[in-house]
């Protein structure tokens, strides 16, 4: 069983290795962007009220999505663990997680922290940005909010991971099979 949480800042890759991961140990993916879109594609009521967060690049409040994420993690039954992508983004969001698990009798296994600069980070999301029709990939100021969220309010849950010894970090620029390499060599020392 591993729960691994894979992070990193917007447009790190994190989508891109966890779809590789998940083939390769039969993980369940947990992605909270996904999640969200999927409501806001069925225009749930939580779809709408995700909205008006994600379209500015802002996050979503905390306690909406640990409900979500806390239903997912019940609903899945015979798994071999989690790829936790794009959550927990806040320290509340990580203490609730670790809560959570450990009602289930599980735990994190490690966070994997993808690091790219900047500058290629939003090369990166404005290039998806002509084929993904998100709404937050297709604008400067809404790249430069999440970038910004992202230092301001998710970088410290790295702090919380290396308080209980559980980081690594990766450089997120190169081919993808390369990274897809390394980062399954530190899941293997688990
Ligand atoms: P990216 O990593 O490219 O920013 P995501 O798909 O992970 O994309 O997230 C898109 C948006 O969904 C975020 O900008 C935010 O509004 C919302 N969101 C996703 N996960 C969370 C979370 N854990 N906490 C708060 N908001 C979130």
């Amino acid at each position: 069983m591993y729960n691994i949480v894979l992070f990193g800042p917007p447009g790190a890759g994190k989508g891109t290795q966890s779809e590789k991961l998940i083939q390769k140990y039969g993980l369940t993916h947990l992605s909270t962007g996904d999640l969200f879109r999927k409501h806001l594609g069925e225009g749930t009521e939580l779809g709408l009220l995700a909205k008006k967060y994600m379209n500015e690049g802002h996050l979503v409040p905390d306690e909406v999505v640990i409900g979500m994420v806390e239903d997912k993690i019940s609903e899945t039954k015979d798994t071999h663990g989690f790829i936790f992508d794009g959550f927990p983004r806040t320290t509340a969001q990580a203490e609730a997680l670790d809560k959570m698990l450990g009602n289930h009798k599980m735990e994190i296994s490690g966070m994997i922290a993808l690091e790219v600069p900047q500058e290629i980070l939003k090369e990166r999301i404005k290039e998806r940005g002509k084929t993904s029709n998100r709404v937050d990939d297709q604008d400067d100021a809404k790249i430069n909010t999440r970038i910004k969220v992202y230092l301001d309010e998710t970088l410290p849950v790295a702090d919380y991971y290396s308080g209980q010894n559980k980081l690594t970090k990766i450089n997120g620029v190169g081919k993808i099979e390369e990274i897809f390499a390394e980062i399954t060599s530190v899941i293997d020392s688990y």
